[in-house]
């Protein structure tokens, strides 16, 4: 980054309250051939200075962001698709309208919106184990499961996930079986897919609330299966 930029992107953190280290005026000093950690990235300045511009200017406010970051960090994530998994697992009526039309279903449970307006729900079987990439770049179904893990962004998860999903999923630590059918779909804009695990054998005695809390984020995209918890913890 040439000098006058990042002069500028540091100046705007300032003004954003961001704590500037001793380390980063060291950096901006001078050139001298190696990295500093505790310098913010230049995505990180970046997002600052454009937060400070658009508050400074009246677009947003601090409010407003601080409820989307609530949003994201709490209310939206991977317990909301749980809930859908149980709900599925424990009603099989349920279960017929999600795999028929997915955002109805979810729209029952109180989930729907920005990047998951068009929901496809696919059912993993002993035959059949589905799993989700996108190859373009890092779509994603927001409302049940929050925002994409870093590995699901990187292009060698997007790129090897179409060509060999079988060594991708042993890297996850899970070997299918040679007979089992592996589909692999890829998100896009428009389409957003859910895998809807398959329930854990020994848990009919489970309520829909402990079944949730079984559900995994890697399940519900299809590198993982969900292994049922032992009681007392020892194996
Ligand atoms: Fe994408």
């Amino acid at each position: 980054m040439d000098k006058t930029r990042r002069d500028f992107l540091t100046a705007a953190v300032t003004a954003t309250g961001a704590v500037v280290t001793r380390d980063l005026a060291h950096a901006q000093d001078h050139d001298h051939g190696h990295s500093h950690q505790v310098v913010p990235s230049d995505l990180t300045l970046r997002v600052k200075s454009l937060e400070s511009l658009l508050v400074e200017k009246g677009l947003v406010d601090r409010a407003a962001l601080d409820a989307l970051i609530d949003t994201y960090e709490n209310k939206v994530g991977p317990r909301n698709g749980a809930h859908v998994v149980a709900r599925a697992w424990a009603d099989p009526a349920y279960k017929q309208r999600l795999l028929t039309d997915a955002d109805k279903a979810i729209a029952e449970l109180g989930f729907g919106g920005q990047q998951g307006e068009h929901m496809v729900v696919v059912e993993n079987t002993p035959e059949v184990h589905n799993m989700v990439v996108c190859t373009l770049c890092s779509c994603y179904p927001w409302p049940v499961l929050g925002l994409p893990p870093v590995w699901y962004k990187s292009a060698p998860y997007r790129s090897r996930s179409v060509i060999d999903p079988r060594g991708v999923l042993r890297e996850f630590g899970l070997e299918l079986l040679e007979d089992v059918e592996v589909r692999v779909w890829d998100s896009t804009a428009e389409v957003r897919y859910l895998v809807l695990p398959e329930r854990p054998a020994d848990t009919e005695s489970l309520s829909e609330d402990a079944l949730a809390a079984l559900v995994t984020r890697d399940a519900m995209i299809g590198v993982a299966k969900i292994v049922p918890r032992r009681e007392g913890g020892s194996t």
